[in-house]
């Protein structure tokens, strides 16, 4: 007997990572077997432009775009652009180089809550016209005082009982501009003894007369949140509709309205927001770091917004792998911020270019190695990929090393220079500390005098003994010269909040150092390129460098090495 060919539909198994397995994954594989949505999914990111993007928001976007893609669906950003005062261009352009950078694309479907007003407007004719809405003159304070508490149910306004025919004229009224900011509402008709507040005739529309980034002048009655948002879903066919849960309470009006005006329902759908240690997450906190000028920009590298993180030199797959790794569920936690550092470790260990770099340069000097002489030796691009090749560095008489691998009284099982002591440079010769320059007045170290041993060069032959240290150098004649930022944690404690969160801010967050010497293939090294610095750890190069100058900035500390150089 022949079997009938499954019907084709556009939502297919997802892929199945394990660690992708989630609750939401579970209510969309239980949809897809009932066909509730004839087999689709679909969600949406939805941003407001009021700032730039964080890492919490990159959960979000890695989760409805994840979603799209395991499924076969399709994932939109909409502009959630009801409020003119906050929002502007800046923003718009920013979050979508942010969602295109993490590696997303939403096609052709790029939509703006604004797009709708037209239609929210006659959504809102229609519930007016089903006796569920009405014109309130009650202002701001007045519906907060008639709303009530948890503990007690809220009063009817006095306004609720109006006719049909009152409340069509004074609405219109009101979008043609008759009355002042703030003087009415349009409010939904539902309880106001429900024991959900959301559901206390929450307001639909406000009076405001501003300009709006893409509607100009055309309104002054703009929708709220609750109002606008499950209707663009609607209206933009979501199956899943996304958010956090603090909208969970919501969810009852989000129902409510969809319910009433008999339109296509998409299910919300909410899930813990992203917290992270070390961090500030909001718009608002992070506006004022901004304007308060405790960083440089929201691109500030300290920031957690997808524009700094990215200027730090993190990479979108090292973000999306996050996401992946901490998951989602229905219970709010704080991951810690090594999480996120340890995805970008993994990613880099396997793609950055290690070069050596010297950050606080000390000089060495070859006493037995001839005047003008340069090799050119063989060094190794990456030991965790071989097709990353070779290249080669100078290496000659007087070169430049770490300050901190050289101690004047070592301590026990330090294995780097001190007199009378040797040490391996990296792919070059094992050399020994015979003598120390200090500087007259101060004392401080500022030369070495060393010899090298020719039998022991890198790789060839003859070199057969061995050393317990091996640090790394650069040639002073060839060396480029650059400038390092290293950052450190933006805040001192783990859970910067509270009314006093600012006080809270790390004030030696970012340290420059100057006069860094890096080895001389870096000359043409371009803005966001990431190298390891051997034993240093991950850094990029910052938009900031332009021609001779050269700007780093520490992406990442090595795993361990950094905390054992700095120790010992
Ligand atoms: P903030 O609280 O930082 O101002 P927001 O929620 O007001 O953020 P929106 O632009 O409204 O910012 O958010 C767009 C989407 O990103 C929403 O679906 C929201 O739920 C989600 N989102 C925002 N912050 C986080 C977070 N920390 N973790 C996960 N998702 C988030
Ligand atoms: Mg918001």
């Amino acid at each position: 007997m022949k079997t009938a060919e499954p019907k084709k539909t556009q939502a297919q198994p997802p892929v199945e990572l394990p660690e992708r397995r989630n609750f939401i994954r579970e209510i969309i594989n239980d949809d897809l077997r009932t066909n509730k949505y004839g087999g689709r999914v679909h969600t949406r990111f939805p941003p407001e432009p009021n700032g730039y993007l964080h890492i919490g928001h990159a959960k979000s976007i890695c989760l409805n775009f994840g979603l799209a893609r395991d499924y076969h669906g399709l994932c939109n950003v909409r502009f959630d652009d009801t409020n003119p005062t906050k929002e502007e261009s800046e923003y718009v352009e920013s979050i979508q180089e942010d969602v295109r950078w993490l590696g997303f694309d939403w096609g052709d479907r790029l939509y703006y809550a604004s797009d709708y007003f037209e239609k929210l407007h006659a959504f809102a004719l229609a519930l007016i016209e089903k006796g569920k809405a009405f014109v309130c003159d009650l202002n701001a304070d007045q519906i907060r005082e008639y709303r009530g508490t948890l503990t007690e149910p809220g009063r009817d306004s006095p306004y609720r009982d109006r006719t049909v025919e009152e409340n069509f004229d004074l609405f219109n009224r009101m979008r043609k501009g008759e009355f002042p900011d703030g003087s009415r509402t349009l409010r939904a008709k539902i309880d106001m003894a429900s024991p959900n507040l959301n559901m206390r005739d929450p307001v639909m529309y406000r009076i405001l007369h501003a300009t709006h980034h893409r509607t100009g002048d055309t309104w002054c009655i703009y929708p709220t949140y609750d109002w606008a948002h499950g209707q663009s879903d609607s209206l933009e066919q979501i199956t899943h509709s996304i958010c956090t849960l603090e909208f969970a309470d919501h969810r009852p009006l989000y129902d409510w309205f969809l319910k009433e005006l008999g339109i296509y329902r998409p299910q919300q759908i909410e899930f813990a927001r992203l917290n992270m240690t070390y961090t500030v997450m909001s718009k608002r906190r992070l506006l004022e770091l901004v304007e308060g000028g405790h960083v440089g920009g929201w691109d500030d590298p300290r920031m957690p917004t997808i524009s700094g993180l990215r200027r730090r030199g993190y990479t979108p797959e090292s973000i999306r792998t996050f996401a992946d790794r901490i998951g989602v569920s229905r219970s709010e936690s704080t991951v810690d911020v090594a999480v996120l550092e340890d995805c970008l470790r993994d990613d880099l260990n396997k793609r950055a270019p290690r070069v050596m770099a010297v950050l606080r340069p000390l000089k060495v000097v070859i006493e037995n190695y001839p005047d003008g002489k340069v090799e050119e030796l063989s060094a190794v691009n990456n030991p965790e990929d071989e097709t990353m090749g070779k290249r080669t560095v100078p290496f000659s008489r007087v070169l430049y090393i770490e300050h901190d691998d050289f101690r004047e009284d070592p301590p026990k099982k330090y294995f780097r220079l001190s007199p009378g002591a040797e040490v391996r440079l990296r792919y070059a010769y094992i050399i020994k500390c015979v003598g120390v320059v200090k500087d007259q007045q101060s004392g401080g170290v500022v030369e070495l005098r060393c010899t090298y041993d020719p039998q022991t060069k890198s790789g060839s032959a003859e070199n057969i003994r061995k050393v317990k240290g091996t640090i790394h150098w650069v040639s002073a004649a060839h060396a480029t010269d650059a400038e390092v930022r290293l950052y450190d944690r933006l805040f001192n404690v783990s859970e910067p909040g509270g009314e006093n969160w600012k006080d809270s801010i790390n004030p030696s967050s970012l340290q420059i150092l100057k006069g860094c010497k890096v080895e001389p293939g870096l000359a043409s090294s371009k803005p966001q390129e990431r190298f390891q610095f051997e034993r240093l750890g991950y850094f990029c190069v910052d938009n900031d460098s332009s021609g001779e100058h050269i700007v780093f900035n520490r992406t990442v500390t090595l795993r361990d090495t950094w905390a054992k150089i700095e120790k010992s």
